[in-house]
């Protein structure tokens, strides 16, 4: 599954490759990811219709397209390719854009689980979320409001720090990175965790995802970034997939756990379960 920076790797791409184009014309080849409306009422909308711009919302990305929005999920292994309609096409791509200029975007996923959905004007995009919350690179991100949520809670910081109601857009290597770059235990509660130790979560939580972002996110769990550009965060993780290896600070060895159901590296010196 492709986290927060892989996908606001892709937008970044995206967005310098296709803003200003015009859709001439779309091949849909497994109509199941369109969503919300028919193939042929997706099709009519979107033709010649320029990009504008394109947006995120967590790991949502918006393609404003004049009066039309089109958001697309890449769930698992969804990936995008600059491409020309005359291109072979290879198995596993689903969905073709053709624009005016003779070049044209396919989409590839080997899993078909992304999804293509039509937003016309009035129509809201909630966003797959309930109550909206806030990445840590996003300015609108409150600050005080994440440390009170955290104090308040009795789980362990990994689960709330996974939890999108509280933070959003942290993942679980992401958690994993953050965690030891502010020397919190994984499991500890989090009401126990003092106010200056959530302000250090928030802080690295921040570098680390800004430090993904202009990396070009991760590779792990065979995901690559499209149009070419590679996961170089992962030269980058300290404790995530290092088990057995030593701490880079200390040099202890490195354990991989398991908190809030997922596979948890931490460095037990570093991060010490009681303060
Ligand atoms: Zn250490």
């Amino acid at each position: 599954m492709p986290e927060l920076p892989e996908v606001e790797t892709v937008r970044r791409v995206l967005a310098i490759q296709l803003i200003g184009k015009t859709i001439q014309s779309s091949i849909i080849r497994y109509e199941k990811m369109i969503k919300r409306t028919s193939v042929v009422d997706f099709q009519s909308r979107i033709v010649g219709k320029k990009v504008d711009s394109i947006s995120r919302k967590g790991k949502y990305l918006l393609f404003h397209l004049g009066i039309e929005t089109l958001v697309v999920h890449l769930r698992m292994e969804g990936k995008f390719y600059l491409k020309h309609p005359e291109d072979v096409w290879e198995k596993h791509e689903h969905l073709e854009l053709a624009f005016t200029d003779g070049t044209s975007l396919r989409y590839h996923d080997t899993r078909k689980f992304g999804t293509f959905e039509l937003y016309a004007p009035g129509e809201t995009f909630e966003g797959g979320l309930g109550e909206i919350t806030y990445e840590p690179i996003d300015e609108a991100f409150d600050r005080q409001q994440f440390i009170q949520k955290v104090r308040k809670s009795h789980r362990p910081i990994k689960a709330i720090l996974l939890d999108q109601s509280v933070i959003a857009g942290l993942g679980n290597i992401y958690v994993d990175e953050t965690l030891f770059r502010a020397k919190v235990h994984p499991e500890r509660r989090g009401n126990t965790i003092s106010i200056k130790e959530i302000e250090k979560i928030a802080t690295e939580s921040r570098l680390v995802l800004e430090k993904a972002v202009e990396l070009g996110g991760s590779t792990i769990r065979s995901y690559t970034s499209s149009l070419g550009v590679t996961g170089r965060f992962q030269n980058e993780l300290f404790v995530h997939t290092h088990a057995g290896e030593p701490c880079p600070v200390c040099q202890t060895t490195i354990l991989k756990t398991r908190v809030a159901g997922r596979g948890t590296y931490l460095c037990p010196t570093c991060q010490k379960r009681r303060k």
